[in-house]
Protein backbone atom coordinates (compact mmCIF):
# COMPACT_ATOMS: atom_id res chain seq x y z
CA UNK A 1 0.00 0.00 0.00
CA UNK A 2 1.05 3.51 -0.60
CA UNK A 3 2.96 4.69 2.71
CA UNK A 4 0.83 8.00 2.92
CA UNK A 5 -2.42 6.15 2.54
CA UNK A 6 -1.53 3.37 5.59
CA UNK A 7 -0.08 6.28 7.30
CA UNK A 8 -3.07 7.93 7.44
CA UNK A 9 -5.00 4.83 7.67
CA UNK A 10 -3.47 4.01 11.16
CA UNK A 11 -2.87 7.68 12.22
CA UNK A 12 -5.53 9.68 10.92
CA UNK A 13 -2.70 12.60 10.26
CA UNK A 14 -1.31 13.97 7.57
CA UNK A 15 0.05 17.44 6.90
CA UNK A 16 -0.12 19.79 4.33
CA UNK A 17 2.95 18.51 1.67
CA UNK A 18 1.89 14.85 1.84
CA UNK A 19 -2.16 15.40 1.48
CA UNK A 20 -0.90 17.60 -1.67
CA UNK A 21 1.50 14.62 -2.84
CA UNK A 22 -1.92 12.04 -2.42
CA UNK A 23 -3.66 15.19 -4.68
CA UNK A 24 -0.94 15.40 -7.19
CA UNK A 25 -0.79 11.23 -7.48
CA UNK A 26 -3.74 9.91 -9.73
CA UNK A 27 -2.33 6.23 -9.39
CA UNK A 28 -3.41 5.63 -6.15
CA UNK A 29 -6.78 7.08 -6.41
CA UNK A 30 -8.33 3.44 -6.31
CA UNK A 31 -6.00 2.32 -3.28
CA UNK A 32 -6.87 5.93 -1.97
CA UNK A 33 -11.21 5.15 -2.50
CA UNK A 34 -10.68 1.31 -0.91
CA UNK A 35 -8.88 3.11 2.11
CA UNK A 36 -11.48 5.88 2.68
CA UNK A 37 -14.31 2.98 2.45
CA UNK A 38 -12.31 0.46 4.83
CA UNK A 39 -12.30 3.32 7.62
CA UNK A 40 -15.75 4.53 6.94
CA UNK A 41 -17.00 0.48 7.22
CA UNK A 42 -14.75 0.62 10.47
CA UNK A 43 -15.91 3.62 12.27
CA UNK A 44 -19.17 4.20 11.09
CA UNK A 45 -20.37 0.16 9.91
CA UNK A 46 -22.61 0.29 6.70
CA UNK A 47 -25.46 2.70 7.93
CA UNK A 48 -26.35 5.16 5.43
CA UNK A 49 -28.44 8.22 7.13
CA UNK A 50 -30.69 10.01 4.69
CA UNK A 51 -31.59 13.38 5.52
CA UNK A 52 -34.91 15.11 3.93
CA UNK A 53 -34.13 18.76 1.91
CA UNK A 54 -36.47 21.25 1.43
CA UNK A 55 -35.29 23.87 -0.57
CA UNK A 56 -37.55 26.58 0.68
CA UNK A 57 -36.06 29.75 -0.58
CA UNK A 58 -34.56 30.58 -3.91
CA UNK A 59 -34.55 34.16 -2.98
CA UNK A 60 -30.59 35.58 -2.26
CA UNK A 61 -29.32 39.00 -1.17
CA UNK A 62 -25.90 37.92 -1.86
CA UNK A 63 -23.88 37.13 -5.45
CA UNK A 64 -21.45 34.50 -5.07
CA UNK A 65 -20.21 34.85 -8.71
CA UNK A 66 -20.53 30.60 -8.88
CA UNK A 67 -24.23 30.08 -7.87
CA UNK A 68 -27.59 30.42 -9.60
CA UNK A 69 -29.25 31.79 -7.15
CA UNK A 70 -27.15 35.29 -6.96
CA UNK A 71 -29.18 37.96 -6.77
CA UNK A 72 -27.67 39.28 -10.18
CA UNK A 73 -29.47 36.47 -12.01
CA UNK A 74 -32.38 38.16 -13.56
CA UNK A 75 -33.33 34.74 -15.82
CA UNK A 76 -34.00 32.86 -12.71
CA UNK A 77 -38.08 32.86 -11.46
CA UNK A 78 -37.77 33.28 -7.89
CA UNK A 79 -40.04 31.84 -5.12
CA UNK A 80 -40.38 31.20 -0.96
CA UNK A 81 -42.08 28.71 0.25
CA UNK A 82 -44.74 29.64 3.33
CA UNK A 83 -44.70 28.53 6.63
CA UNK A 84 -47.72 25.98 5.64
CA UNK A 85 -45.69 24.45 2.41
CA UNK A 86 -42.72 24.50 4.55
CA UNK A 87 -44.47 22.17 7.34
CA UNK A 88 -46.36 20.12 4.69
CA UNK A 89 -43.55 19.21 3.19
CA UNK A 90 -41.68 18.12 6.31
CA UNK A 91 -44.76 16.45 7.26
CA UNK A 92 -44.91 13.96 4.47
CA UNK A 93 -40.87 13.76 4.72
CA UNK A 94 -41.57 12.43 8.31
CA UNK A 95 -44.21 10.32 7.06
CA UNK A 96 -41.56 8.64 4.45
CA UNK A 97 -39.52 8.24 7.40
CA UNK A 98 -37.17 11.13 7.33
CA UNK A 99 -35.15 11.18 11.28
CA UNK A 100 -33.14 14.26 9.85
CA UNK A 101 -34.68 17.34 7.86
CA UNK A 102 -32.62 20.29 6.65
CA UNK A 103 -34.15 23.38 5.75
CA UNK A 104 -31.57 25.33 2.96
CA UNK A 105 -31.97 28.21 1.41
CA UNK A 106 -30.71 31.58 -0.43
CA UNK A 107 -30.08 34.11 2.28
CA UNK A 108 -33.29 35.38 2.27
CA UNK A 109 -34.22 38.78 4.85
CA UNK A 110 -37.92 37.57 4.67
CA UNK A 111 -37.24 34.83 6.88
CA UNK A 112 -36.69 36.91 9.95
CA UNK A 113 -35.35 35.74 13.35
CA UNK A 114 -39.15 35.06 14.15
CA UNK A 115 -40.48 33.88 11.42
CA UNK A 116 -37.72 31.08 11.18
CA UNK A 117 -37.97 30.46 15.02
CA UNK A 118 -41.71 29.53 14.59
CA UNK A 119 -40.92 27.23 11.75
CA UNK A 120 -37.99 25.31 13.24
CA UNK A 121 -40.40 24.88 16.56
CA UNK A 122 -43.14 23.40 14.35
CA UNK A 123 -40.83 20.89 12.31
CA UNK A 124 -38.96 19.97 15.46
CA UNK A 125 -42.56 19.07 16.82
CA UNK A 126 -42.73 16.35 14.49
CA UNK A 127 -39.43 14.62 16.52
CA UNK A 128 -37.13 14.49 13.93
CA UNK A 129 -33.46 16.29 14.28
CA UNK A 130 -33.24 19.53 11.99
CA UNK A 131 -30.22 21.11 10.04
CA UNK A 132 -30.01 24.40 8.78
CA UNK A 133 -28.23 26.28 5.84
CA UNK A 134 -29.17 29.38 5.58
CA UNK A 135 -26.38 31.02 4.99
CA UNK A 136 -24.84 34.02 7.25
CA UNK A 137 -26.92 34.64 10.40
CA UNK A 138 -25.96 37.08 13.18
CA UNK A 139 -24.86 35.39 17.17
CA UNK A 140 -28.12 36.38 17.85
CA UNK A 141 -29.85 34.69 15.33
CA UNK A 142 -28.09 31.40 15.24
CA UNK A 143 -28.94 31.60 19.25
CA UNK A 144 -32.29 31.87 18.32
CA UNK A 145 -32.29 29.19 16.17
CA UNK A 146 -30.66 26.84 18.55
CA UNK A 147 -32.97 27.55 21.18
CA UNK A 148 -35.87 27.08 19.16
CA UNK A 149 -34.32 23.38 18.99
CA UNK A 150 -32.64 23.43 15.78
CA UNK A 151 -29.42 20.48 16.00
CA UNK A 152 -27.35 21.27 13.09
CA UNK A 153 -26.18 23.95 11.01
CA UNK A 154 -24.21 23.66 7.45
CA UNK A 155 -22.00 26.69 6.02
CA UNK A 156 -19.36 25.89 3.41
CA UNK A 157 -16.30 27.71 4.14
CA UNK A 158 -15.97 27.16 0.24
CA UNK A 159 -12.54 27.74 0.09
CA UNK A 160 -9.71 28.47 2.77
CA UNK A 161 -8.11 30.76 0.54
CA UNK A 162 -8.90 34.10 1.73
CA UNK A 163 -8.17 35.61 -1.21
CA UNK A 164 -9.60 32.97 -3.81
CA UNK A 165 -13.03 33.48 -1.28
CA UNK A 166 -13.06 37.08 -1.91
CA UNK A 167 -13.26 37.08 -5.50
CA UNK A 168 -15.53 34.76 -5.57
CA UNK A 169 -17.94 36.00 -2.90
CA UNK A 170 -17.90 39.94 -3.45
CA UNK A 171 -18.48 42.02 -0.51
CA UNK A 172 -18.22 39.04 1.48
CA UNK A 173 -15.62 38.65 3.97
CA UNK A 174 -13.69 34.99 4.87
CA UNK A 175 -13.24 36.72 8.75
CA UNK A 176 -16.67 36.75 8.81
CA UNK A 177 -17.35 33.17 7.59
CA UNK A 178 -14.80 31.79 9.89
CA UNK A 179 -16.89 33.79 12.66
CA UNK A 180 -20.17 32.10 11.51
CA UNK A 181 -18.14 28.82 12.06
CA UNK A 182 -16.79 29.64 15.43
CA UNK A 183 -20.26 31.01 16.34
CA UNK A 184 -22.33 28.10 15.90
CA UNK A 185 -19.41 25.65 17.56
CA UNK A 186 -19.79 27.68 20.37
CA UNK A 187 -23.77 27.52 20.45
CA UNK A 188 -23.71 23.75 20.40
CA UNK A 189 -24.87 22.98 16.96
CA UNK A 190 -23.00 20.11 15.15
CA UNK A 191 -20.91 22.02 12.30
CA UNK A 192 -20.98 21.22 9.31
CA UNK A 193 -18.66 23.17 6.42
CA UNK A 194 -17.15 22.16 3.20
CA UNK A 195 -15.89 23.24 -0.46
CA UNK A 196 -16.67 24.04 -3.70
CA UNK A 197 -13.68 21.85 -5.71
CA UNK A 198 -12.43 23.37 -9.23
CA UNK A 199 -13.13 26.91 -8.62
CA UNK A 200 -11.13 28.85 -10.85
CA UNK A 201 -7.35 29.82 -9.81
CA UNK A 202 -7.88 27.00 -6.95
CA UNK A 203 -5.11 25.43 -6.22
CA UNK A 204 -4.10 21.54 -5.06
CA UNK A 205 -1.98 23.33 -1.74
CA UNK A 206 -5.09 25.47 -1.66
CA UNK A 207 -6.77 22.23 -1.29
CA UNK A 208 -4.79 20.63 1.06
CA UNK A 209 -5.09 23.24 3.17
CA UNK A 210 -8.85 23.26 3.00
CA UNK A 211 -8.50 19.81 4.05
CA UNK A 212 -6.49 20.63 7.11
CA UNK A 213 -8.69 23.21 7.85
CA UNK A 214 -11.81 20.52 8.48
CA UNK A 215 -9.46 18.94 10.93
CA UNK A 216 -8.10 21.99 12.31
CA UNK A 217 -12.08 23.43 13.30
CA UNK A 218 -12.93 19.50 13.71
CA UNK A 219 -16.19 19.58 11.67
CA UNK A 220 -18.96 17.30 12.75
CA UNK A 221 -19.61 16.80 8.91
CA UNK A 222 -18.22 18.00 5.28
CA UNK A 223 -19.79 18.41 2.28
CA UNK A 224 -17.57 18.67 -0.99
CA UNK A 225 -18.81 19.33 -4.24
CA UNK A 226 -17.44 19.82 -7.44
CA UNK A 227 -17.91 23.35 -8.89
CA UNK A 228 -20.70 23.08 -11.84
CA UNK A 229 -20.62 25.87 -13.91
CA UNK A 230 -24.14 27.94 -14.34
CA UNK A 231 -25.23 30.09 -17.76
CA UNK A 232 -26.62 32.45 -15.93
CA UNK A 233 -23.27 33.32 -13.72
CA UNK A 234 -20.35 34.91 -14.48
CA UNK A 235 -18.20 31.82 -14.13
CA UNK A 236 -20.17 30.69 -17.22
CA UNK A 237 -17.15 29.92 -18.76
CA UNK A 238 -14.87 27.92 -16.04
CA UNK A 239 -13.68 24.73 -16.87
CA UNK A 240 -15.52 23.43 -13.42
CA UNK A 241 -14.66 20.37 -10.63
CA UNK A 242 -14.22 16.47 -11.65
CA UNK A 243 -15.61 14.48 -10.07
CA UNK A 244 -12.79 12.46 -9.53
CA UNK A 245 -10.64 15.28 -7.69
CA UNK A 246 -13.73 16.33 -5.65
CA UNK A 247 -14.17 11.94 -4.65
CA UNK A 248 -10.10 12.19 -3.54
CA UNK A 249 -10.90 15.63 -1.51
CA UNK A 250 -13.99 13.55 0.35
CA UNK A 251 -11.50 10.25 0.89
CA UNK A 252 -8.78 11.89 2.19
CA UNK A 253 -11.26 14.20 4.85
CA UNK A 254 -12.47 10.73 5.61
CA UNK A 255 -8.96 9.33 6.43
CA UNK A 256 -8.27 11.92 8.54
CA UNK A 257 -11.68 12.61 10.33
CA UNK A 258 -12.52 8.90 10.45
CA UNK A 259 -16.32 9.45 12.55
CA UNK A 260 -17.82 12.57 10.83
CA UNK A 261 -20.54 12.31 8.88
CA UNK A 262 -19.72 13.01 5.28
CA UNK A 263 -22.60 12.74 2.21
CA UNK A 264 -22.79 11.57 -1.14
CA UNK A 265 -23.53 15.14 -2.77
CA UNK A 266 -26.23 15.92 -5.45
CA UNK A 267 -23.27 17.97 -7.35
CA UNK A 268 -21.52 14.61 -7.47
CA UNK A 269 -23.97 12.44 -9.08
CA UNK A 270 -25.21 15.61 -11.53
CA UNK A 271 -21.83 15.64 -12.92
CA UNK A 272 -21.37 11.81 -13.59
CA UNK A 273 -24.39 9.24 -13.31
CA UNK A 274 -24.05 7.03 -9.85
CA UNK A 275 -21.75 9.81 -8.41
CA UNK A 276 -23.29 9.23 -5.05
CA UNK A 277 -23.17 5.76 -5.06
CA UNK A 278 -19.30 5.63 -6.07
CA UNK A 279 -19.16 8.62 -3.42
CA UNK A 280 -20.38 6.07 -0.72
CA UNK A 281 -18.17 3.37 -1.60
CA UNK A 282 -15.49 6.50 -1.35
CA UNK A 283 -15.73 7.39 1.93
CA UNK A 284 -19.33 9.35 2.30
CA UNK A 285 -21.93 7.41 4.54
CA UNK A 286 -25.26 10.36 4.30
CA UNK A 287 -27.62 11.08 1.16
CA UNK A 288 -29.50 14.39 1.46
CA UNK A 289 -32.40 13.34 -0.95
CA UNK A 290 -34.75 15.97 -1.75
CA UNK A 291 -38.32 16.34 -0.18
CA UNK A 292 -39.57 19.48 -2.15
CA UNK A 293 -42.45 19.10 -4.36
CA UNK A 294 -43.44 20.47 -7.77
CA UNK A 295 -41.68 23.24 -9.68
CA UNK A 296 -39.86 24.37 -6.83
CA UNK A 297 -36.60 21.50 -7.13
CA UNK A 298 -36.25 23.14 -11.26
CA UNK A 299 -36.17 26.89 -9.65
CA UNK A 300 -33.82 26.00 -7.22
CA UNK A 301 -30.96 26.35 -9.95
CA UNK A 302 -27.66 26.35 -8.13
CA UNK A 303 -26.09 24.91 -11.24
CA UNK A 304 -27.41 23.16 -14.16
CA UNK A 305 -28.04 19.31 -14.94
CA UNK A 306 -29.14 18.90 -11.15
CA UNK A 307 -30.54 15.27 -10.80
CA UNK A 308 -34.53 14.26 -9.55
CA UNK A 309 -36.27 17.69 -10.51
CA UNK A 310 -39.31 15.80 -12.17
CA UNK A 311 -39.25 13.41 -9.55
CA UNK A 312 -41.77 13.18 -5.70
CA UNK A 313 -40.08 12.67 -2.67
CA UNK A 314 -41.74 9.76 -2.60
CA UNK A 315 -39.90 8.21 -5.33
CA UNK A 316 -36.48 9.72 -4.53
CA UNK A 317 -36.93 7.70 -1.30
CA UNK A 318 -37.44 4.82 -3.39
CA UNK A 319 -34.74 5.06 -5.51
CA UNK A 320 -32.06 5.87 -3.09
CA UNK A 321 -32.81 3.19 -0.92
CA UNK A 322 -33.27 0.68 -3.77
CA UNK A 323 -29.40 2.00 -4.31
CA UNK A 324 -28.08 1.92 -1.51
CA UNK A 325 -29.05 -1.41 -0.29
CA UNK A 326 -27.88 -2.75 -3.57
CA UNK A 327 -24.70 -2.06 -2.65
CA UNK A 328 -25.06 -3.88 1.17
CA UNK A 329 -25.37 -0.67 2.74
CA UNK A 330 -28.35 0.00 5.48
CA UNK A 331 -30.44 2.53 5.84
CA UNK A 332 -30.21 3.74 9.30
CA UNK A 333 -33.49 4.69 11.38
CA UNK A 334 -31.30 6.54 13.74
CA UNK A 335 -31.21 10.60 13.77
CA UNK A 336 -27.26 9.79 12.61
CA UNK A 337 -25.50 12.57 15.49
CA UNK A 338 -21.72 12.42 15.14
CA UNK A 339 -20.69 9.55 17.37
CA UNK A 340 -24.24 7.84 17.32
CA UNK A 341 -24.12 6.78 14.48
CA UNK A 342 -24.72 2.70 15.30
CA UNK A 343 -27.85 3.56 17.81
CA UNK A 344 -31.53 2.54 16.57
CA UNK A 345 -33.67 6.06 16.57
CA UNK A 346 -35.42 4.91 19.76
CA UNK A 347 -32.13 4.97 21.91
CA UNK A 348 -31.00 8.08 21.50
CA UNK A 349 -31.93 11.04 23.90
CA UNK A 350 -31.38 13.48 22.16
CA UNK A 351 -34.47 14.59 20.82
N1 LIG B 1 -27.11 30.20 0.90
C1 LIG B 1 -26.53 29.19 1.70
C2 LIG B 1 -27.01 27.79 1.37
C3 LIG B 1 -27.41 27.53 -0.05
S1 LIG B 1 -26.09 27.40 -1.21
C4 LIG B 1 -25.02 29.24 1.62
O1 LIG B 1 -24.50 29.79 0.66
O2 LIG B 1 -24.38 28.73 2.53
C5 LIG B 1 -25.47 25.79 -0.81
C6 LIG B 1 -24.16 25.43 -1.46
O3 LIG B 1 -24.34 25.28 -2.87
C7 LIG B 1 -23.05 26.45 -1.35
O4 LIG B 1 -22.38 26.33 -0.12
C8 LIG B 1 -22.16 26.11 -2.55
O5 LIG B 1 -21.02 25.37 -2.15
C9 LIG B 1 -23.07 25.24 -3.45
N2 LIG B 1 -23.11 25.76 -4.84
C10 LIG B 1 -23.49 26.98 -5.23
N3 LIG B 1 -23.29 27.11 -6.57
C11 LIG B 1 -22.76 25.96 -7.02
C12 LIG B 1 -22.29 25.49 -8.30
N4 LIG B 1 -22.34 26.26 -9.39
N5 LIG B 1 -21.79 24.23 -8.38
C13 LIG B 1 -21.76 23.43 -7.29
N6 LIG B 1 -22.17 23.82 -6.06
C14 LIG B 1 -22.65 25.08 -5.92
FE1 LIG C 1 -26.80 32.90 -2.07
FE2 LIG C 1 -25.72 30.65 -1.01
FE3 LIG C 1 -25.92 31.00 -3.68
FE4 LIG C 1 -24.18 32.49 -2.32
S1 LIG C 1 -24.11 30.22 -2.54
S2 LIG C 1 -25.59 33.25 -3.91
S3 LIG C 1 -25.27 32.81 -0.41
S4 LIG C 1 -27.58 30.79 -2.26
Amino acid sequence: MNKLIEKAKLTHNLDKDEILELLQNDNINEELFKAADEVRQEFLGDYVHLRGLIEFTNICKRNCMYCGLRRDNKNLERYRLTKEEILDFANKAVSYGYKTLVLQGGEDDYFTKERMTEIVKEIKNLGVALTLSLGEKTYEEYKAFKEAGADRYLIRIETTDKKLYEDMDPNMSFEERLDCLNNLRDLGYEVGSGILVGLPNQTLESIAKDILFFKLINADMIGIGPFIPNEDTPLKASKGGDLTLALKVMALTRLILPDINIPATTAMESLTPNGRIIALQSGANVVMPNVTEGEYRKLYALYPGKICTGDTPAHCRGCITGKVTGIGRIISDGYGFRGNQNTNAHDESLI
